[in-house]
């Protein structure tokens, strides 16, 4: 059982992805990066902090959270959104550094997606 979080892009989500609705499928299906799970038991599910890029800050108030509740994030995926967002529309965030911050600061696997939809 892995203990899953997500952030998505505060300027995709409810605008172009609708209510979450396909990384929930997507989580069911095992589909895309989710098949690197056997089960998932969903801990949180946030915004990125939003442009210029405050992912670390969030990450650290979710990692607080989800571990003062004893569901301490395994493994931390970006959305399919953030994944498109950095591809195709000029988000600022530098995957390959921000990976390895939050992996060494909050101890957490980072993952670059979610489904394939
Ligand atoms: S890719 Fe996933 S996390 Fe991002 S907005 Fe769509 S369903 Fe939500
Ligand atoms: S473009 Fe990037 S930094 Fe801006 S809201 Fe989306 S994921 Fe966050």
């Amino acid at each position: 059982m892995s203990n899953v979080a997500i952030l998505y892009c505060k300027n995709i989500k409810d605008h172009s992805c609708i209510a979450c609705s396909k990384c929930y499928k997507g989580m069911d299906e095992k589909n895309g990066e989710f098949a690197m799970h056997d089960d998932i038991q969903l801990v949180a599910m946030t915004d990125c902090g939003g442009c210029p890029g405050l992912a670390v800050p969030r990450v650290k108030l979710l990692s607080e959270v989800t571990g003062n509740l004893a569901r301490p994030i395994d493994v931390l995926h970006l959305g399919t959104c953030m994944k498109l967002a950095m591809e195709t529309a000029g988000c600022p965030i530098d995957y390959e550094d921000l990976k390895v911050t939050l992996e060494k600061k909050f101890k957490v696997q980072v993952v670059l997606g979610t489904h394939s939809y």
